[in-house]
């Protein structure tokens, strides 16, 4: 639960990252920030510990769990002092290649867990290809292996789609899937 996904908003209530619900409590407990419903009501930590959540308001927190209490956690929160822009490019990282690709070999199409992945670099870097969105994609250890230093028309290999720079956060498409109370702060 200390792992579920909050969306971050600024103070223009644009959303500039997501976070875990366990950065959620310091922001909430040091006022940094409130959360908020797809209603616009928002929520202080006081408000949160201390008023009883009406059941119609449940999907859009995560609930907390102790011995004896139990603490709504909003999924969406707003920075009261905070204006920065949201991103303009996607930060590239293995895991966002992966949510790009779906978790799917590039080469083969088998859908693995990310242990069982790979980065590939379609222009093999020893060839000169750079480490860029346009030249990675998912590929599972055997058809990394199997394509080594080549390129795919070198080894006979086929890729499943052309990369691409990916014009939404992979993750954020991934896990509003899984919190679709964002959706009323996304316009994606
Ligand atoms: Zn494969």
């Amino acid at each position: 639960m200390l792992n579920g996904r909050v969306l971050v908003l600024n103070r223009s209530y644009l959303p500039i990252h997501i976070t875990t619900v366990r950065r959620a409590v310091t922001l909430l407990c040091l006022d940094i920030a409130v959360g908020v419903d797809s209603e616009y009501q928002t929520y202080t930590w006081g408000d949160l510990i201390t008023v009883p959540m009406e059941e119609s308001k449940h999907e859009h927190f995560h609930f907390l769990h102790g011995m004896d209490y139990s603490v709504p956690i909003p999924k969406v929160l707003v920075l009261h002092d905070f204006d920065q822009r949201p991103p303009q490019t996607v930060k590239f990282s293995r895991l966002q290649v992966f949510m790009r690709d779906r978790h799917t070999c590039q080469y083969c199409a088998r859908t693995l867990p990310k242990q069982r992945l790979n980065i590939d670099h379609v222009v093999p870097r020893i060839q000169g290809g750079k480490t860029t969105w346009e030249n990675v994609v998912t590929s599972c250890h055997h058809c990394n292996r199997k394509k080594g230093g080549r390129t795919p028309t070198q080894a006979g290999m086929r890729l499943l789609s052309t990369p691409a720079r990916p014009r939404v956060s992979p993750q954020l498409l991934f896990l509003k899937e899984q919190n679709p109370v964002w959706n009323a702060f996304l316009f994606l």
